[in-house]
């Protein structure tokens, strides 16, 4: 089991190096993946720490390469790399998902090309090293960061985690795609307690945060939530206006969960009495997870102060939703 574990990563390890040597080695590496990165401002440094790539449009490169260093190509399946004695990646730039302990667990390709109607993003299939519900982009690369700061950033996006990293915002870590799951918080929860939600300022951005909120809520982390301006995700936003404007944007905009949904959805519901009481509620119950009930009390009082509702009304709604947790 071990054993097996080990020998894939070695595959990802030699893929890991396939697709550098495409992106920096190769004609079509460098004159569409690299000249790509560098017209989104990446850095060569910042590149090779995060494992950037390229599979260039040839269907059998790797195949043909992993299979003549001695490489199996059943492996390559398990790791999804090849499908159907065909590379699975192709004319894409390449991103390594890394382990904690910086090991190739699997990889994600991005499409160049803006019209073709392809997927955006491919990334490898689950394989017995890459289970995606336990894995964090940029965990690897932000760790000792996150431990300094005693916080963590979560963002949508890959290129999001690079981009902050390489202004110097290294506390960063990405959902990738997935909603936020249990194991995902669970994982961070071993780092810090602290952690902020910087999705990107559209509809979905602000969905998967409320969704996000609850999921670490139910692991005891103590959760803030920055909302960017709209159509803007944290890459664009840094690119934009520059790490002091951006650090500057964080610290004034930075919410508690709590008023980030409770005025989210007090705002949607205007004065529609009815509306209004639902936004309560469904902030209250929220709330409710908040397990330790120092900090549940704590976040209420300034709720009721700026709801200008009774305290013992809402004391009992919290109470009431706390009992139907269990
Ligand atoms: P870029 O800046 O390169 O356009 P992004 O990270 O801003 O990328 P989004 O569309 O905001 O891209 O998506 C956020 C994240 O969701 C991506 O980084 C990727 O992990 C995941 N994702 C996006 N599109 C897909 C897709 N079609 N299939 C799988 N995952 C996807
Ligand atoms: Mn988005
Ligand atoms: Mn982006
Ligand atoms: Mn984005």
């Amino acid at each position: 089991e071990r054993q097996v574990k080990e020998a894939l990563i070695l595959v990802n390890e030699f893929a890991q190096k396939w697709y550098e040597d495409q992106l920096y080695n190769t004609d079509e590496g460098k004159s569409i993946g690299l000249s790509y990165f560098k017209s989104r401002g990446f850095r060569r440094d910042v590149m090779e720490k995060f494992g950037l790539g390229f599979a260039p449009t040839g269907r059998n490169g790797l195949l043909t390469a992993a299979t003549a260093a001695g490489y199996k190509e059943e492996q390559l399946e398990q790791l999804g790399l090849v499908r159907n004695k065909k590379d699975f990646f192709w004319d894409r730039v390449m991103f390594t998902i890394h382990n904690l302990q910086g090991k190739p667990i699997a990889f994600a390709g991005r499409i160049l090309k803006k019209d073709v109607k392809a997927p955006k993003y491919v990334n490898s299939p689950e394989s017995e090293v890459y289970h995606k519900s336990d894995v964090l982009y940029g965990l690897y690369q932000a760790r000792q960061s996150v431990r300094k700061q005693d916080n963590v950033y979560m963002v949508e996006g890959y290129t999001d985690v690079i981009s902050l990293h390489q202004h110097g915002v290294h506390n960063v870590v990405a959902t990738s795609g997935t909603s936020l799951t249990p194991g995902q918080a669970k994982l961070v929860k071993r780092q810090t307690e602290n952690v902020t939600l910087l999705y990107d300022g559209d509809k979905a951005g602000i969905k998967a945060a409320l969704r996000g909120v609850d999921v670490l809520l139910v692991e005891g982390l103590n959760v803030r939530v920055v909302i960017l301006p709209d159509g803007e995700d944290p890459d664009s936003y840094m690119q934009k206006v520059g790490v002091t404007a951006f650090e500057e944007y964080l610290t004034s905009k930075r919410r508690d969960f709590l008023f980030f949904k409770a005025d989210l959805l007090l705002e949607e519901a205007g004065d529609d009495v009815a509306a209004r009481s639902a936004a309560i509620r469904s902030s209250i119950a929220t709330l409710a997870l908040v397990e330790d009930p120092l900090k549940r009390a704590g976040y209420l009082q300034q709720f009721t102060g700026r709801l200008g509702l009774e305290e013992s009304l809402l004391v009992n709604l919290v109470n009431q939703a706390v009992a139907e947790r269990r």
